[in-house]
């Protein structure tokens, strides 16, 4: 009897270290969201690249969707100029996605992410504020980290086929004039006559693999020739559409997966891609490659 009883109130015991192990395990997985909700990982490799985004919701709702879909950056700029940090930079963020830079794919590992809060999808003047917020860190960035100027990019540089962000109307020539990222002078147009357009935008960055040269033209154009990209056909909805169905698609298994990408509609409109021989942006692109070439030989 008295062994019985023992064994029993050892039993008990045990139930309740295990059950205790367990809520400790549990609290210590619980984390305050503070901003997010989850912890991001270590870098272990060094910072090459600052990728510029926009968002279209408040600040809080951003955040909320960052705990919700799993994604995160290291800065938000709101339309007021207040810098939030959301991740340290010394962790990794998920902010770009599929990605691609001159030979560089997956470019979370080595880059940090920007996000500029903007209530028209970036197709309207970003906010005064806000811009004189941006230089100053992306100044500091670039030189902490001393980070080459081809290597100041937008999202929708680096993940053409998806992602329209920061948006036309942001103002890559005048940072330019501040020494951050390239702009270019339509003089040099003619010292690259020989390229054809999917060399050209090699020589930039672009990634021009299968479908992604018009893609990639389309990118182009929205960040060098910004006026020659209506806005109806460049609305960030359009880009949420494809956000959706491929978040949709990545918990398919890979068959499923592949089938239901192929139906998902593009980012670029024009997919005859008609603009590709039109003669100012044949010239653009071939003033911008001599830009890209001449910083990358230096
Ligand atoms: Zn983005």
């Amino acid at each position: 009897m008295i062994k019985k009883k023992s064994v029993v109130l050892c039993a008990l015991f045990f139930l309740l270290l295990v059950a205790s192990a367990a809520w400790f395990w549990a609290a210590g997985q619980r984390q305050e969201c503070n901003p997010l909700c989850f912890v991001p990982p270590d870098r272990d490799e060094a910072v090459s690249f600052v990728v510029l985004h926009h968002f279209s919701s408040s600040p809080e709702d951003a955040i909320s969707n960052f705990n919700k879909f799993g994604f995160s950056t290291h800065y938000i700029i709101d339309t007021e100029g207040n810098v939030i940090v959301i991740v340290p930079e010394d962790k990794i963020a998920w902010h770009a996605g599929v990605s691609f830079w001159h030979g560089e794919e997956s470019l979370n590992r080595i880059s940090i992410g920007i996000e500029l809060q903007h209530d028209n999808f970036g197709q309207t003047p970003f906010s005064k504020k806000q811009i004189a917020a941006l230089k100053p860190l992306l100044q500091d960035i670039i030189k902490r980290y001393n980070i080459r100027p081809e290597n100041i990019v937008g999202h929708s540089d680096i993940a053409p086929d998806a992602k329209p962000d920061p948006g036309k109307a942001f103002p890559w020539q005048e940072f330019a004039q501040d020494g951050i990222g390239i702009w270019y002078d339509i003089n040099d147009a003619d010292k690259m006559e020989n390229y054809s357009v999917k060399e050209l935008l090699d020589i930039i960055g672009y990634n021009t693999k299968g479908d992604d040269l018009i893609s990639s033209a389309y990118a182009f154009r929205r960040r060098f020739l910004p006026e020659q990209v209506a806005y109806e056909p460049d609305m960030a909805m359009r880009g949420n559409a494809i956000f959706e169905a491929r978040f949709k698609a990545s918990s398919l298994p890979k068959g499923e997966r592949a089938a239901m990408l192929k139906n998902v509609p593009r980012i670029h409109p024009e997919d005859d891609g008609t603009f590709l021989t039109d003669p100012l942006f044949i010239k653009t692109l071939r003033a911008v490659a001599y830009s890209y070439k001449k910083a990358r030989d230096n």
